[in-house]
């Protein structure tokens, strides 16, 4: 298999941890699952995710910060519009719609589109998939996509799909963990940052722009944190 984010043949065995193998490119330095779990495994395994993620939990306190994201990603916001792919239970869209977007969020996920409807019915929600919606030709001023390519088998067409969905003028938000934060410990394997399945794919801040370069984002701008969290925005 090759480096689903740079396409790269060769790698180095990096660990196993949960039953999952995990390898590192040459390359582009980032770690993936290989081989990747079927669709029917993701699937078993997506399932149970929302009954144990705690993505109700403080709702407030994440739409705040939320909020404080959206204000550095675009100042200028009335009658902008705004997507979160993969929106889960929608609190950067609610806090984008208070902020004075247009905000949409879609997510694959029927439960959590669902329960989003239910926690912020002034917001709009749809299941929809991103490669459906580059096809149908609608862009958006604001694409915000937070911790999701790290949980994708293949990001190249989905990346590619976020780019297609910009606006002219446009940015792109998007967030994944920075498996080169100093913050980690030597030993990567022993740190929760690593959970495979949930998450297959492990960025590095130059393999994450890289990704984003191949799909067409001409710019690329990261912003620094404290904690292991890659924040990028693309152009
Ligand atoms: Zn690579």
């Amino acid at each position: 298999m090759n480096c689903p984010i740079c396409a790269n043949d060769t790698s180095t065995p990096f660990g196993t941890k949960n039953g999952y193998t995990l390898e590192r490119c040459t390359r582009c330095d980032s770690l993936y699952v290989n081989p990747m779990p079927s669709a029917a495994e993701l699937a078993a395994f997506y399932q149970d995710y929302h009954k144990t993620a705690q993505y109700r939990a403080k709702l407030a306190s994440k739409i705040r910060r939320a909020k404080n994201r959206i204000r550095r990603i675009q100042w200028r916001r009335q009658g902008k519009s705004f997507i979160d792919v993969g929106c889960n239970v929608g609190f950067a869209v609610e806090a984008a719609r208070r902020l004075g977007f247009e905000a949409i969020g879609v997510d694959v996920d029927e439960v959590a589109i669902n329960e989003a409807r239910g926690l912020f019915p002034a917001a709009r929600f749809e299941v929809a998939d991103v490669l459906d919606l580059a096809a149908s030709g609608e862009v958006f001023d604001v694409v915000y996509c937070s911790e999701v390519v790290e949980h994708l088998a293949d990001p190249g067409p989905f990346v590619a799909a976020l780019r297609q969905i910009l606006a002219p003028g446009g940015r792109s938000f998007i967030t994944t963990p920075n498996i080169a934060h100093r913050s980690l410990p030597d030993d990567l394997m022993t740190s929760d940052e690593i959970r495979p399945p949930e998450h297959l794919l492990y960025f590095t801040p130059d393999s994450l722009r890289g990704l984003l370069e191949r799909a067409g984002f001409r710019s690329t701008q990261i912003q620094w944190t404290n904690k292991p969290t890659l924040k990028i925005i693309a152009s």
